[in-house]
């Protein structure tokens, strides 16, 4: 509850500033590119202090912020953010994928942290008007997207500890490399998926009444050393796991599924659950759940066979035991940045874990998956999980 003289996030009132000085739109794959750097023109921007609540929203030219070297998100990692992207569709429109759900994310982080709360519902209003300002230029092309990051910092100058007096709630969109579009090596072997190293017990990333459900920046600077390490040996992201049992909880920035056969014989998709609050509950994630609930559980599609789809505690030697005994059909991660990859291995301590189906290719869940998502993010399928800008 707020106090009526504190005003309440509002993108119905902003103001706009346009950039006269355009910057170079990168081409697909190029350095500016791939270097996830290179913004769209203009950002939005909404101070916040403890005093007036939320000011009018700006729309401006894209540039550095100016923070006093005390400012609380420099010392005391009051800082979250959230990963969406916004997708020019077959039909020419703008849409965003179930937007709400990043606001809600991205309010519960803010207030995890003790930033300010506010309306989720405002910040899809707000990535939509900077997207209706740059969206013409920066993704003209249909079957292409953007990274939208919206991110809330602690940026009140009192270098005491205590809770945020003044913050910002910023928004920027970058052009993203499409992998699944660009050939790094056209003679290479194409690869069958991703490599994982599983964390070593004396690197936990989230822990019970922590914060590893919540999406603030203290939870990725401490976790790359482990991928700066999982790099350096070949593999593409860390698999987090927790607990004496080394359970499996999440991948990088992504959520980890698995499809096996479970020691009874039945086919299931399995992830892990939410309730012990140790993974981000990705919007990918409960996507994926709520589709096979919907439309793999009970009927054949194509080639796939009907699975269940169950949240759980599942352990790497779980994972290790279906391995040996060929009980896995296919493993995943999904998340918005690198949306649905198929997992071809995992490397626990000194042991390599196949995670390839039979025939040592990925069944086809994951692409089966994936291909009914970009359906809707595309406008090829019109579903209400689509915001239309
Ligand atoms: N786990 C972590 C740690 C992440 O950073 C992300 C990316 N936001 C995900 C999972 C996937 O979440 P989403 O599907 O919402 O992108």
């Amino acid at each position: 509850s707020v106090a009526p003289n504190i005003a309440e996030l509002d993108a119905s009132k902003f103001n706009i500033t346009r950039s006269t000085n355009l910057r170079d739109v990168p081409l697909p794959g190029s350095p500016e590119e791939l270097s996830h750097s290179h913004c769209t023109d203009h950002m939005v921007t909404v101070r916040w202090t403890d005093v007036n609540g939320w000011e009018t929203p700006e729309i401006r030219p894209y540039g550095n912020l100016s923070l006093p070297p005390t400012a609380s998100a420099l010392h005391y990692a009051t800082e979250c953010f959230e990963g969406m992207k916004v997708y020019r569709g077959y039909d020419g429109k703008l849409r965003l994928f179930r937007p709400d759900l990043n606001g809600q994310r991205l309010n519960n982080s803010s207030q995890r942290c003790s930033l300010p709360g506010f309306k989720y519902d405002e910040v899809k209003k707000l990535v939509a008007k900077l997207l209706q300002i740059d969206g013409p230029r920066w993704l003209p092309e249909p079957g292409s997207f953007l990274y939208i990051r919206p991110t809330v910092i602690g940026s009140g100058p009192h270098l005491g500890i205590q809770v945020p007096k003044e913050a910002l709630l910023f928004i920027i969109a970058v052009p993203w490399p499409d992998f699944t579009k660009i050939k790094k090596n056209p003679q290479a072997e194409r690869p069958k998926g991703l490599k994982l190293y599983a964390s070593s017990p004396d690197s936990i990333r989230a822990w019970p009444g922590g914060f590893g459900y919540a999406k603030l920046g203290a939870n990725y600077g401490p976790s790359l050393q482990a991928h700066g390490k999982a790099q350096a040996l070949g593999f593409d992201q860390v698999l987090w796991l927790y607990g004496q049992d080394r359970q499996v909880t999440e991948a990088g920035a992504s959520n980890f599924f698995i499809v096996w056969h479970n020691a009874a014989g039945k086919l299931e998709l399995v992830t892990a659950p939410l309730d012990n609050e140790l993974i981000l509950p990705g919007v990918t994630r409960r996507s994926v759940l709520e589709l096979v609930r919907e439309r793999l559980s009970e009927n054949f599609v194509g080639k796939l066979a009907p699975l269940q789809a169950v949240e759980r505690t599942l352990t790497i030697g779980e994972i290790e035991q279906a391995s040996k005994e060929g009980r896995i059909v296919e493993a995943f991660v999904s998340g918005t940045a690198y949306f649905i990859t198929p997992v071809a291995m995992i490397r626990n301590e000194e042991t390599d874990i196949s995670t390839l189906g039979a025939n040592g290719e990925p069944a086809g869940y994951a692409s089966q998956i994936k291909s009914w998502l970009e359906a809707i993010m595309y406008g090829k399928e019109q579903h209400d999980w689509a915001y239309t800008i």
